[in-house]
């Protein structure tokens, strides 16, 4: 058995890879691939329509969210948030918790005044700042709520009336929240939704995009709400295996019971690196992520050893992020708990 402990694109059911597959071949018993079927007809209108209604259902979203399949990746709503909602003399706030929140920031400076109201730079990132202001005036609040390279996540909401804005894209679906709250969610598909290819986007309909500058159709949300992720082609195959995914979430228990098993893959692997004399988890322990477990050893001589090691016991994905290095084993809902308690029995045995 592999244990895939990839940070993204990243391990998903297996019965949603053998029903893709069969899908390819084969899709609905009409004898066509789902490959080559229009994105226009009701065979597809089907699958989004289901899509769209298991992300209600499994976030228990109001009725005023308008739920899009977008392309473009997570990195595009970095710039599509500013120049729809941000005009050129207003601020959005933002919180700088590592990289991707980094990248969020230079992109909204294309398009208007930004003001980082708080970072965790000093340490490294290694924790998520707690006392910070978010000013009155700013359009909105834009925090990434886990941090896939640096292992911070953000279990609660900041208490504010400004719109918040936030990048879901490594933690949407793992635990319960109360995503009502959010004037804006966004969330690429290829680790907790589904394959690459495409973005989840959540907005809330009295959040409204008011802005003087002109928007390319494809970049304007008002457009792809009204033609219902349908402004032009949509990923047909990454949204198929987003509804499979979504499927297998809602027979299992849905966010509920998906939040016990992550939380118990991540008590198991924390608990053992911490005992451990060799690992060092690198985050302030209440700021730990659940999805993405970030650790260092002391001596690189050893950490060599623990990679080869990890790769002789088929665990891949075990390396940290270039920028980082050490360790990152990442524990996304679909990582069953043999293959955390597989790594926690290869971590105590290592010397
Ligand atoms: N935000 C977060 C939190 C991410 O983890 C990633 C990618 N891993 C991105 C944004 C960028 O996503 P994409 O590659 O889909 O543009």
């Amino acid at each position: 058995m592999i244990h895939n402990f990839n940070a993204g694109p990243s391990i998903l059911p297996k019965e949603v890879f053998e029903q893709a597959s069969k899908a390819i071949l084969n899709f609905n018993n009409t004898g066509l691939s789902i490959l080559e079927i229009g994105h226009r007809t009701s065979l597809f209108e089907a699958v989004l329509d289901e899509a769209r209604s298991l992300v209600r259902e499994l976030m228990q979203l109001n009725d005023d969210k308008e739920i899009l399949f977008l392309h473009g990746g997570a990195s595009t709503q970095f710039f599509q948030v500013p120049m729809n909602f941000l005009d050129e003399h207003e601020t959005g706030a933002y919180l700088d918790c590592g990289i991707w929140g980094i990248k969020a920031i230079r992109e909204a400076k294309l398009f208007g005044n930004v003001n980082v109201v708080a970072s965790s730079k000093d340490r490294n990132y290694t924790y998520v700042p707690k006392d910070y202001v978010i000013p009155a005036n700013a359009k909105y609040f834009h925090y990434t709520s886990n941090n896939t390279i640096e292992g911070t996540e953000m279990f609660y909401i900041p208490e504010t009336n400004v719109p918040i804005v936030v990048d879901m894209s490594s933690d949407i679906l793992s635990r319960q929240t109360d995503f009502n709250r959010f004037s804006l969610i966004y969330a690429g598909a290829q680790k907790n939704i589904g394959a690459a290819g495409v973005n989840l986007v959540i907005i809330d309909r009295n959040f409204k995009p008011v802005v003087n500058r002109k928007l390319p159709s494809m970049m304007d949300y008002m457009q792809h709400i009204a033609n219902g992720s349908m402004l032009n082609t949509p990923p047909v195959f990454a949204v198929y295996v987003c509804m499979l995914t979504l499927r297998w979430l809602k027979s299992i228990g849905g966010i509920p019971a998906i939040e016990k098993i992550n939380q118990q893959k991540a008590d198991l692997v924390y608990s053992t690196l911490d005992a451990h004399p060799l690992f060092r988890p690198t985050v302030a322990k209440e700021d730990r992520s659940r999805m993405n477990v970030v650790f260092v050893m002391d001596d690189p001589e050893k950490e060599k050893q623990f990679l080869d090691l990890c790769k002789k016991e088929n665990m891949v994905g075990v390396k940290g992020h270039r920028s980082v290095g050490g360790f990152r084993v990442s524990l996304y809902n679909a990582l069953p708990l043999e293959s955390a308690k597989a790594f926690c029995d290869l971590a105590k045995s290592f010397n």
